[in-house]
């Protein structure tokens, strides 16, 4: 609306009062050109040879003041004036400033005074040896133009209202038009916050609006999958919490419905209670990680490492399991890596790495664990000769609780959050992992992760 008055009304005033200035001066000076050509005929043709008393020179001096409707006098050189179309001032003195120039310097004068809406112009009267004998002063009146002008200003006054009117209504309508592909993503947006839409929006108005309504429908996609991802992940943390807590009240009820129960037997059933008990503390354990992961860099510890160092402590802690199992596990490092890591974090994903390693191999199986660097980033493998995974379910395995084989998997100990966690963190100091595998044959894990920390902030 704005930039409509803007564009049409205010060039509209400038114009017509622009057009009624350039008329004025234009107006005033034809007058004056024209009035200065019949005073130079007067003057030449009659006043300078006639008698001013005769009847052809007052008859001139009377049409031309009648025509201009303005007051002609003739001023002798005693500037004594011989002849005044008014009748007023004959026979008196008149002394002016253009007379007397005029007298002076034999050249005729104009003065357009413009306060008080007048022309004055002095001709010369000149004998036959060209000396001024007397001046022709003549004084018409501009307010004829100025009438005009005022005319011309109230028309174009009526005529810009009217356009401003015009303006005003096209720009309302106008303004309307263009908004209302807007009105209607910013409804469509509306309907989908407000659940009474659940489709993808699109409004094709625009090419801005396509813009608009495809980048809303691609975070729709995002928000409604996290979303998804939340309810799962949710559902899964639910029904593994139940699991153990089932076990425990099948164990308790069990005993409870019995009379005379031996000892024996309420210490068996109160070990497995405790068994169910630490698989639930570990269950919350392992979500916490989670957790603490998700909550992103904002969390990172980060200080230079000897990984060294922290690799053999892992291992450290993990021998215990691979002893028990059998297996045996070796390292292979050839100098010492120092990196930009949170150590506590980097410990989780390794000791996960490993335990699984164990956990899923063979009886009297063997785990390599090795470590090497470059001048960016330090390589970790960790590979068995476990049971292996199959082919399909390899990208899955980073999955939060999910486990390869349920009946395997409920032989060995395990929630599904152990790689979850691992990837978390590795992914948290901006590295990969991969995993190479044969089912019955054996794993690899490759872990990737670069020497010098770097955070987002630019
Ligand atoms: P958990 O070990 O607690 O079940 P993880 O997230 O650590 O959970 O592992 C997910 C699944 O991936 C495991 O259940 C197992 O089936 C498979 N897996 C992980 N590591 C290995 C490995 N080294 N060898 C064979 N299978 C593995």
């Amino acid at each position: 609306m704005l930039s409509l008055i803007v564009v049409g009304i205010i060039p509209s005033v400038i114009a017509a009062l622009f057009l009624s200035r350039s008329y004025k001066s234009r107006a005033v000076s034809i007058r004056e050109m024209n009035l200065k050509t019949q005073c130079d005929i007067l003057c030449s043709s009659y006043l300078s040879k006639g008698d001013l008393n005769s009847v052809v020179v007052n008859s001139e001096l009377m049409l031309l003041s009648s025509i201009y409707s303005g007051r002609l006098m003739v001023i002798d050189r005693n500037f004594r004036v011989a002849k005044d179309t008014y009748d007023l001032d004959t026979g008196k003195i008149s002394v002016s400033g253009e007379v007397m120039s005029c007298f002076a310097e034999g050249r005729g004068t104009t003065l357009y005074d413009q306060n008080n809406e007048y022309i004055e112009l002095t001709t010369p009267i000149t004998n036959e040896n060209n000396e001024v004998t007397g001046v022709l002063l003549a004084s018409i009146s501009t307010n004829e133009i100025v009438q005009n002008c005022r005319y011309l200003e109230q028309r174009a006054l009526i005529v810009i209202i009217l356009l401003s009117v015009i303006v005003l209504v096209a720009g309302a309508l106008f303004a309307e038009l263009l908004v209302r592909p807007f009105k209607d993503v910013t409804s469509a947006i509306e309907d989908v916050t407000d659940g009474f839409e659940d489709q993808a929006i699109s409004v094709r108005a625009y090419a801005e609006t396509e813009q608009i309504t495809e980048a809303f429908n691609k975070m729709l996609k995002r928000v409604r999958a996290v979303d998804n991802s939340r309810q799962e992940f949710v559902s899964n943390v639910s029904h593994e919490l139940k699991t153990p807590l089932a076990s425990m009240k099948v164990l308790a009820d069990s005993i409870n419905g019995q009379e005379d129960v031996p000892i024996e037997i309420y210490r068996e059933f109160m070990s497995d209670i405790t068994n169910e008990i630490d698989r639930e503390t570990d269950i919350i354990n392992d979500l916490l990680s989670l957790v603490r992961m998700d909550k992103k860099a904002a969390t990172m510890k980060v200080a230079r490492t000897n990984i060294t160092e922290l690799l053999e402590n892992v291992v450290k802690t993990i021998r215990p399991l691979g002893l028990k199992k059998e297996v045996t596990i070796t390292v292979k490092e050839s100098k010492e890596v120092f990196a930009e890591v949170d150590a506590t974090k980097l410990s989780l994903a390794i000791s996960n790495l490993i335990e699984n390693a164990v956990k899923y191999n063979k009886e009297q199986g063997a785990v390599e664990v090795s470590l090497k660097d470059d001048r960016k980033y330090f390589y970790l493998t960790v590979s068995d000769t476990g049971i292996g995974i199959p082919e399909d379910q390899k990208e899955m395995i980073f999955e939060r609780f999910y486990r390869v084989d349920k009946s395997h998997s409920n032989k060995i100990e395990g929630n599904g959050l152990g790689l979850a966690i691992t990837k978390s963190a590795i992914s948290l100091h901006r590295g990969s992992i991969r995993v190479e595998s044969k089912a019955g044959e054996g794993t690899t894990f490759r872990v990737r992760i670069p020497l010098v920390y770097e955070t987002d902030e630019v």
